[in-house]
């Protein structure tokens, strides 16, 4: 098997990734950027609507960054680590800097200083954005950036199976190459996992196909806990049927959700913030108004953008537009788009610190939203993933060099082979249970039982289930034999990560017997700080999920009840 040796690896071509990358690069350490998609193709290239921060001389005058601490620990129901987003808010001026410097060409006001939208939750607007196109220009601007440096290498197109341990240290990963089959190890001492979401396993969902949560299983895989699996985001536009996004900027220009009566809802739910409420609490109101009989037939509501005038939609939210008129034949301008809320983003991720280290295994790190550090608590705020990605990618870079200057590459290569033989299973095994069958099986499950609306009896279901599932996956086999870009061994490799995942939120969410931002319990509809103002660290022991706590880092600000 061919071997290439490595300062540090990183798992994953985002914006996470390529921001820790371009940093311990800049240190001179020898760095491999590992990416089943060319790296301009990962999902942070589909964000749509902005990246918040506060940035001197160039926010509203009543802002500052203690301001927009408050709003992320109020949007994240007070899950929050308050250090986290402290540092989140005041590094985010820094961050916004230096994408302006690399070149990336945000909208401006007509002053020349960077425009700026108000986002879900905030107190005053602090999105920054380039059109309805903001992760595409982002990506595009930290990858030109990245390939400047000649201690880089990037492996696109190879799939990471799994984490090589030597004892408690990382010794590097084992990848594939997906057009050969071949598989490469890449020796390293730190490994950085920022390998994003895993909005696939949930049948409605505004991800990419490619965000099948790899990194979360093969972090459970190598004893690595995940914190707060239980909190799932669920965006409130998805476009009907498709669900591909219609960015929450829709709603920051003017947009109004409306049910078939015509009735602005969101003014009963949400009395003061109306539509730009914090995404969980637009969620349930709108299954809220379906399920009461107030949606239209098939189960969707519609967003109102006629009022804004062709020019402006045109201007403003051209993607919203293009992709409204594309997949659901309605012309905004004219016609309301027809919206239900879809799967988005997974707030639970890698336990690590704010530091980007993980304390479970010695050279491991993860940020962006593969990890929780925790900025985002129980609900994110739109626009503060963009921003996590890259402040915490750039605080974890730092961090792992540190670390690469204190230690050494170990000698070891034990359990590579391992690996590989467990891929290559998939192709030798002859007849078994088809990925695609299961697939569609847990996908069902967790949006029906592990959804917006959960109760004990449907997370008890949703474990019995999935823990079926998860025993037939043992016998999962694929049937093209070939060994030439073989999508169908890939396909199984993401669906054996999709249900680990599986198994440790649901637990997770059944054992967090209270209610809070994205996690609504029917049965226990309010939140309980007394028993439950703690972090969810939840271990894949076999067959057996094991939840362990840690307190939740307050700094200034005490739990207030969550109105809006
Ligand atoms: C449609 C949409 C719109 C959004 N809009 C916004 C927005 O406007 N503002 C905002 O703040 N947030 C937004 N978000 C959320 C935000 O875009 C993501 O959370 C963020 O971009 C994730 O970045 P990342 O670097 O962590 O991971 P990603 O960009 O998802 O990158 C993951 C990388 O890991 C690689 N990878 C994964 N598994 C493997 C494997 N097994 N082997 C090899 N490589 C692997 C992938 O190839 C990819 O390069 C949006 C999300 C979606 C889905």
């Amino acid at each position: 098997m061919e071997k290439k040796e490595y300062d540090a690896v990183v798992l994953g071509g985002g914006l996470a990734g390529l921001m820790a990358a371009n940093n311990v690069a800049d240190a001179g350490f020898k760095v491999a950027v590992v990416s089943k998609v060319f790296p301009t193709r990962s999902h942070s290239a589909a964000a749509e609507g902005g990246i918040a921060a506060y940035v001197d001389g160039n926010s509203d005058p009543n802002d500052d960054p203690e301001f927009m601490s408050y709003d992320e620990v109020k949007g994240g129901d007070y899950l929050v680590d308050q250090n986290a987003a402290e540092l989140l808010s005041r590094d985010s001026g820094e961050i916004v800097h230096i994408l302006d410097t690399w070149g990336a060409p945000f909208n401006r006001q007509p002053d020349g200083r960077i425009a700026l939208r108000y986002f879900g939750g905030q107190t005053y607007p602090r999105t920054r954005f380039v059109a309805d196109k903001t992760g595409m220009a982002l990506l595009h601007t930290l990858f030109q950036h990245a390939t400047g440096f000649d201690n880089i290498d990037f492996y696109n197109e190879y799939y990471v199976l799994d984490i090589v341990k030597d004892g408690n240290n990382v010794n590097g990963l084992v990848a594939m190459e997906m057009k050969t089959m071949d598989p490469i190890f890449l020796k390293s001492r730190a490994l950085l996992i920022a390998s994003g979401g895993l909005g696939m396993i949930y049948q409605h969902t505004t991800n990419s196909y490619i965000n099948t949560g790899d990194g979360y299983g093969i972090a459970l895989r190598s004893g690595v806990p995940l914190k707060d699996p239980e909190f799932v985001q669920f965006h409130p536009t998805g476009l009907y049927p498709s669900d591909i996004l219609i960015s929450e900027a829709a709603r920051a220009e003017g947009g109004i959700l409306k049910n078939n009566k015509g009735e602005r809802f969101m003014a009963k739910y949400a009395p003061h913030k109306f539509d730009l409420a914090p995404r969980d609490i637009v969620s349930r109101s709108m299954t809220i108004e379906m399920r009461e009989g107030r949606g239209f037939e098939g189960g969707y509501l519609g967003l109102d953008l006629t009022h804004l005038g062709r020019e402006y939609i045109l201007e403003r939210l051209t993607l919203a537009y293009d992709a409204a008129k594309t997949f659901a034949n309605v012309d905004a301008t004219k016609e309301m788009i027809p919206v239900r809320p879809a799967q988005h983003y997974f707030m639970g991720g890698i336990d690590v610190d704010i530091t980007g280290v993980n304390s479970d295994l010695n050279g491991l790190f993860a940020a962006g939203e593969a990890a929780c550090v925790s900025v985002h608590g129980a609900n994110r705020l739109g626009s503060n993933s963009l921003l996590e990605t890259l402040v915490y990618g750039k605080e974890t870079g730092k961090t792992m060099v540190d670390f690469l200057k204190k230690h050494k590459n170990v000698e070891s290569s034990d359990g590579v082979d391992t690996i590989v033989d467990n891929a290559y299973s998939y192709i030798k095994r002859e007849t078994g249970e088809h990925f695609g069958t299961l697939l569609n099986e847990l996908r069902d499950v967790m949006w029906e039982n592990v959804g917006i609306f959960r109760d004990e009896k449907k997370l008890t279901e949703a474990v019995k289930q999935i823990n079926s599932i998860r025993k037939r996956s043992i016998n999962m086999y694929v049937t093209d034999k070939t060994t030439n870009y073989n999508t169908e061994v890939f396909n199984a490799l993401e669906t054996r990560n999709m249900i680990d995942c599986s198994i440790v939120m649901a637990t997770a969410a059944l054992n967090r017997t209270e209610t809070r931002g994205a996690h609504f319990r029917d049965d226990y509809p309010t939140r309980d700080d007394d028993n439950w103002m703690k972090h969810s660290i939840a271990y894949l022991n076999g067959d057996a999920v094991e939840i362990k706590y840690k307190p939740v880092i307050v700094t200034k600000w005490k739990p207030e009840p969550r109105v809006y």
